[in-house]
């Protein structure tokens, strides 16, 4: 695990930050996930998706709405921020002198960092009022933070999230969720990529974590596109498939035209995975990539 952060360190493509899942990206591992990101809009074109791009700082409100601190408190990032006056900030900078804790001193803001892009999405698409016959498909990106400080290269704090995001009846859903599983299988055998798809569940909080973990996989509610990446006996999430039936739909009451609640479902192309999977594979650089591959990601053009 800790191996592979070195090789990437030591070739350049990623800087420390003194904080593990924190790195400074190369050029040559941004083109990769440039690339990559590229290649998402050609597999997803047939789609024809509406597209949002998100900072990757959200309203607190909107997260909680969505049921985010009940099921994922531990990963959640929020923003705090100096809000004092003068001898507030004397007394900061005194805490800093001092080697105390100087953050005490701040303010929680009305803003808390983006944990996966689909969630901004939500409250955009309820304000238009009811969905269209045909329901909604949209394409979103953001980069996302989450709580999870690691040596695994894969399980970074910040990372970029792709998604196409499906919203109308469970059957629309269902069958994007499968075309999906489809085209990724597709995808990913063009880029050279070993990969298994599994049922998964997410990482709910707590003893009540486990029971909803549970019933996500014997619901299948979602998949995962795994690839070895860190180690070859556990191989890391890729990409992954989620139905979250009425999860969204209810708490931002977004309706379906013929009056029912809407169902929805995302697709993510979790990048950062995806362009370390292809360095871990392919070799350290991406010029003496097998040329099919290269092709694919268009890094010849
Ligand atoms: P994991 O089980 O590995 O924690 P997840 O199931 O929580 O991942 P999702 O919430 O489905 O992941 O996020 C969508 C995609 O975002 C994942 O398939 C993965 O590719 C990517 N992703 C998730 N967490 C991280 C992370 N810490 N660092 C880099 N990419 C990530
Ligand atoms: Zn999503």
């Amino acid at each position: 695990m800790a191996e592979l952060l070195s090789q990437l360190l030591d070739a350049g493509l990623l800087f420390r930050s003194g904080v593990d899942g924190i790195y400074g990206r190369s050029a040559i591992f941004d083109n990769v996930i440039e690339a990559v990101n590229a290649a998402a809009t050609r597999v997803g074109a047939s789609e024809n998706a509406e597209v949002f791009r998100f900072p990757p700082a959200m309203p607190r409100d909107r997260l909680v709405r969505s049921g985010y601190l009940g099921s994922f408190p531990q990963l959640l990032g929020t923003i705090h921020c100096f809000c004092g006056n003068e001898s507030a900030h004397r007394r900061m900078l005194q805490c800093v002198d001092d080697g105390q804790e100087w953050a005490t001193q701040q303010d929680v803001t009305d803003l808390l960092l983006t944990p996966a892009a689909c969630y901004a999405l939500y409250p955009v698409v309820a304000e238009r009022g009811t969905l269209p016959a045909g329901g909604g498909i949209y394409d979103v990106h953001s980069w996302c933070f989450r709580h999870e400080p690691s040596l695994d290269p894969a399980r970074m704090q910040c990372f970029r999230l792709r998604e196409y995001v499906r919203i109308g009846s469970t059957d629309q859903v269902l069958e994007f969720r499968q075309a999906w599983l489809d085209r990724a299988q597709g995808f990913i055998t063009e880029i050279g990529l070993p990969f298994e798809i599994d049922v998964a569940n997410d990482p709910f909080f707590g003893r009540a974590g486990r029971l909803m973990a549970d019933s996500q996989r014997e619901q299948k509610l979602k998949y995962e596109l795994l690839v070895p990446v860190s180690r070859d006996d556990k191989p890391t999430a890729c990409m992954s498939f989620n139905y979250h039936m009425d999860h969204f739909g209810t708490p931002w009451g977004i309706k379906q035209a013929d009056g029912s609640v809407a169902i929805s479902g995302c697709i993510g192309f979790g990048l950062e995975r995806l362009a370390l999977a292809l360095f871990r594979h392919h070799g350290l650089d991406p010029a003496g990539w097998p040329s099919s591959v290269r092709t694919s990601l268009r890094l010849d053009t």
